[in-house]
């Protein structure tokens, strides 16, 4: 299988019942802003090249946001945040991202999440999170051969990867790193691809961006170290 195939496959997953419910009702019930919209109201896939040397790794999707849209971070602020700083440093085709088929291209990034369905108040439990750990993971097991750098998008997305990474074959550091804004964890070559580093970064939420916690200056700068250790 090809990770085209496995983006494809995991848009009918319906393990997680409580998720499930959720992205479905929130389709129903819709925002008012979006009544016109068909909300895509399925698990959200990566998004961007199968061969990618960055990997830029979030929560879960919005409800209305990705939910609704059917790609990743694309349609809420977040997104925004995101695709205008990637776009600035040469690695997005546009800095707006609106609808699924907008026309936006990556250069070398690939955005995913551990969980693939929005959950309510944007809070998978743990059983959700494990759960939906082996999407993550064989897709990690795809881009082994390419990928130089993974930057977390906030402590889940810190927590999240690393079982992931070693899910899919990587030796992961003992003890653990701690997740902090710019903690790094370096993770050896397997089969003769390349060494991982791992970056940590504030999340793009309105909840860090609208408090100063996270400029636009320091996700820019953030990303900019990830793209170098990823050779872009
Ligand atoms: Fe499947 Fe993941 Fe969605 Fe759960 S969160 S239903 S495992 S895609």
């Amino acid at each position: 299988r090809s990770l085209a195939e496995l983006d494809g496959i995991v848009t009918h997953c319906r393990a997680c019942p409580r998720l499930v419910a959720w992205r479905e009702e929130a389709a129903r019930t819709k925002r008012r802003a979006y009544l016109a919209d068909e909300y895509w109201a399925r698990p959200i896939p990566g998004f961007g090249p199968a061969d990618a040397a960055l990997v830029i790794v979030g929560l879960a999707p919005a409800a209305h946001g990705a939910n609704r849209t059917g790609r990743i971070f694309t349609g809420d602020p977040s997104g925004d945040l995101l695709y205008a700083a990637l776009h600035e440093l040469g690695l997005a085709s546009q800095p707006h991202a609106t609808w699924r088929d907008d026309g936006m291209e990556l250069f070398g990034v690939r955005i995913t999440d551990p969980v693939r369905c929005c959950p309510p108040e944007n809070r998978p439990t743990r059983d959700e999170r494990d759960t939906c750990r082996p999407w993550i993971a064989r897709e990690f097991a795809y881009l082994r051969p390419t990928v130089r750098a993974v930057v977390a998008l906030g402590g889940f997305a810190w927590e999240a990867v690393l079982p992931a990474l070693a899910a899919s074959g990587r030796t992961v550091p003992r003890p653990r790193p701690a997740f902090g804004h710019g903690a790094r964890a370096t993770l050896p070559a397997v089969d003769g691809g390349p060494p991982l580093e791992l970056f940590g970064c504030y999340h793009v939420s309105p909840r860090n961006t609208y408090t100063g916690r996270l400029t636009p200056a320091m996700l820019r700068d953030l990303l900019a170290a990830g793209a170098g250790t990823a050779g872009l």
